[in-house]
Order: structure tokens, then C-alpha cells, then sequence
């Protein structure tokens, strides 16, 4: 008999689980609790009565990762986890600590299949979706490991969060729930590499959380070159996309930016991205690349000059800060040393 993941399930979908165990209503509410504050077995649910318990550990399973690595950044304390997941397939997570909170990068999938060229994390593809739990796990794990309360949640780190959209939208709902770990949508992030289909999906659920466009080049030569997702879905269809997002909840676009030399950091493609963005208000973050000796794009020296043509355009970009410089630190490098490691038998 397969087990159900039980801290996938809403609160509602708990309660009648219990109820039709024969148990009132408020049971629902305890056990959901009990899940969303990190228990790991149901014998820690001391409320519950002892049989109760054992019901319940024989129908249900609860999703807990454990830490497989955890490499923490000595210039400014940021935190990279590495979990080991219950089929062995490990996942990253990284905390960092800003002045105005303690914000979580957490993965969506198990690798990725979207192939963008400057990304360790597709080297391998897609090995499977993330459950809601597993995100919800990314969360309430590295607060407890950390002893650090999380304000705000990325889905930045490994996958593309809308090719596995049913499982992070019911992640959303869990994450966000007031008697779980209570995170605001306006303090959560999800990045796109431009799944224009999951774009048009997500403006239909009218979230307040921040969309946030992986984009670095406005034009569809350049786009192609560096991220595949481009060939199925242009330049042209992603503003578009963009646009109808905006019409339809009011929420400002933030760009993401790696600026690479000589590939996307002429003054024409700072024009160009001005053109694309106008009508709606969009941010443009812009990300200093860190040079990696094996990869063939190099960290542009224009970065400055970039974002004064923007600014000079009218456009707000801001240059990001790049933490953890000294951790492997960029999204699905611990990962791969890891399954590197892994093939060499150590
Ligand atoms: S950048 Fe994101 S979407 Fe692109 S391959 Fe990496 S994980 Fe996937």
C-alpha cells in the first residue's frame, strides 16, 4: 500500500482525512500544526491519542530531508544546504540574511530540463517534480537548522518553478497559511526562465507574490543563444506574456540580468529591453556574472554603463549584490559536486 505524503495535503483535506477516521474536526487543525512547526513522526503529537498515532503512521508518511551538506559563507554568513531527499536524490537551499530579513532560495525540481547555458543545475536534466512538502520542507528545515525566522521565500534555486506549477501553487497555499509558517505572498518571488503557457496561468491566479523574469537578452538572437526555453517561446510571445501578467494583476515585473561580455551588454540591447518593458512598470535587476575558468561567458565590464542607459531611459535597475562568493553558491553547483562525487564512488 502506498502512503499518503500527509504535509502535502491543506488543512481541509486533513480534517476529513481525520473525520472520516471517526475524530472531530479539530483534529485536523492539531495534526497540521504539529506538521508545520517540523514534527517528523506522528509519536511526537502528544495530543493525540495513542492509537490515534499509530493509525495514523500506518496510512500516512511525513517528508523530512536531511542535511547532506552545509557550506556556510565565512564573508557574510550565507548558508548553503545541501538535503538529501527520501530517494536519495539530494536538492539545494540557500539562506541569506539582509538587513530587512532572512530570505530562503528553494528549489522546485530535482534538476531542471530547461538547458540555460550558464546553469549547472540542467547539466543533467530533469530527474522529477519537488512535492509541495519537499518546497515546505526547504522552508521549515533551514529555520530550524538555522534558528533564524524566515521572512521571505525565492523560488530561484534549482528548476523551473512553472513546469512544475500544480505542485508549487499548492506549496504557495501551504506555506502561506496562518497557522503554518504564515509567509505573506508579497514576500515571496517566483522566478520564470519564460514558460509563456505557466506565465498566462499563474496571472489567472491573481497572487501577490513578485514574478520575476530570468531574462538577459531582449532579443530573441542573443536569447536563443543562452537559453533554449527562447526557441519554444520568443522574446516577442515572453513581453507579451509580461504584459497581459501586469493588465491582469496590477504586480510589477522584475527582469533578472547576468550581464555577460560582449554577448548582452551593448548599448542597443539596453534600448531595446527600455522598448520591451514600456507600458507596464518593470524592474530590471542586473547581475554581475562570477568568472568561471571552464565556462565561455565572461563577466561584462559594462555593467555600470548599462544601467545608466536604463536609468537614462526612465527604467529602475539595480545592480545585485552578490552573496556568498565564497561557497559554491550559484544555483546547482553543490549539487553537482555532490553527484560528481557520487560517480567516483567517494
Ligand atoms: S536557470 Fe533555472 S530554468 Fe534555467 S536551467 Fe537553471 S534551474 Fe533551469
Amino acid at each position: 500500500m502506498t502512503m499518503t505524503d500527509i504535509k502535502s495535503m491543506t488543512q481541509e483535506e486533513i480534517t476529513d482525512a481525520l473525520r472520516a477516521m471517526g475524530e472531530p474536526a479539530f483534529r485536523g487543525k492539531q495534526v497540521f500544526s504539529w506538521l508545520h512547526k517540523g514534527a517528523t513522526d506522528f509519536a511526537e503529537m502528544n495530543n493525540l491519542s495513542k492509537p490515534l498515532r499509530e493509525k495514523l503512521g500506518k496510512e500516512f508518511t511525513i517528508t523530512a530531508p536531511t542535511v547532506a551538506r552545509k557550506q556556510v559563507s565565512r564573508l557574510d554568513g550565507t548558508v548553503k544546504y545541501l538535503w538529501e531527499l527520501r530517494d536519495g536524490n539530494c536538492i539545494e537551499t540557500v539562506l541569506m540574511s539582509y538587513h530587512h530579513g532572512n530570505t530562503v532560495c528553494i528549489s522546485s525540481q530535482v534538476g531542471c530540463r530547461m538547458g540555460c547555458k550558464f546553469c549547472a543545475s540542467t547539466i543533467a536534466g530533469k530527474v522529477r517534480d519537488l512535492t509541495p512538502s519537499e518546497m515546505l520542507d526547504q522552508v521549515l528545515f533551514t529555520q530550524l537548522d538555522s534558528e533564524k525566522d524566515i521572512s521571505n521565500i525565492v523560488l530561484m534555486g534549482i528548476g523551473e518553478p512553472l513546469d512544475n506549477r500544480a505542485n508549487v501553487l499548492r506549496f504557495l497555499q501551504l506555506v502561506n497559511h496562518p497557522e503554518g509558517l504564515n509567509i505573506g505572498m508579497r514576500h515571496i518571488s517566483l522566478s520564470t526562465c519564460g514558460v509563456v503557457p505557466g506565465i498566462d496561468a499563474l496571472a489567472e491566479e491573481n497572487l501577490q507574490l513578485t514574478l520575476s523574469v530570468s531574462l538577459h537578452a531582449p532579443d530573441s538572437a542573443t536569447r536563443s543563444r543562452i537559453m533554449p526555453v527562447n526557441n519554444a517561446y520568443d522574446v516577442e510571445e515572453l513581453f507579451a506574456a509580461c504584459h497581459r501578467y501586469f493588465k491582469k494583476t496590477g504586480r510589477r515585473i522584475s527582469f533578472e540580468y547576468a550581464m555577460i561580455d560582449g554577448v548582452n551588454d551593448h548599448d542597443w540591447q539596453a534600448d531595446l529591453l527600455t522598448e520591451r518593458i514600456r507600458g507596464m512598470p518593470g524592474h530590471v535587476n542586473l547581475i554581475p556574472l562570477n568568472d568561471v575558468v571552464e565556462s565561455e561567458f565572461k563577466p561584462s565590464r559594462r555593467v555600470a554603463a548599462f544601467q545608466k542607459r536604463l536609468e537614462s531611459h526612465g527604467l529602475t535597475a539595480t545592480v545585485r549584490r552578490s552573496l556568498g562568493g565564497d561557497i559554491d553558491a550559484s544555483c546547482g553547483q553543490l549539487r553537482r559536486k555532490e553527484m560528481e562525487a557520487k560517480e567516483r564512488g567517494q
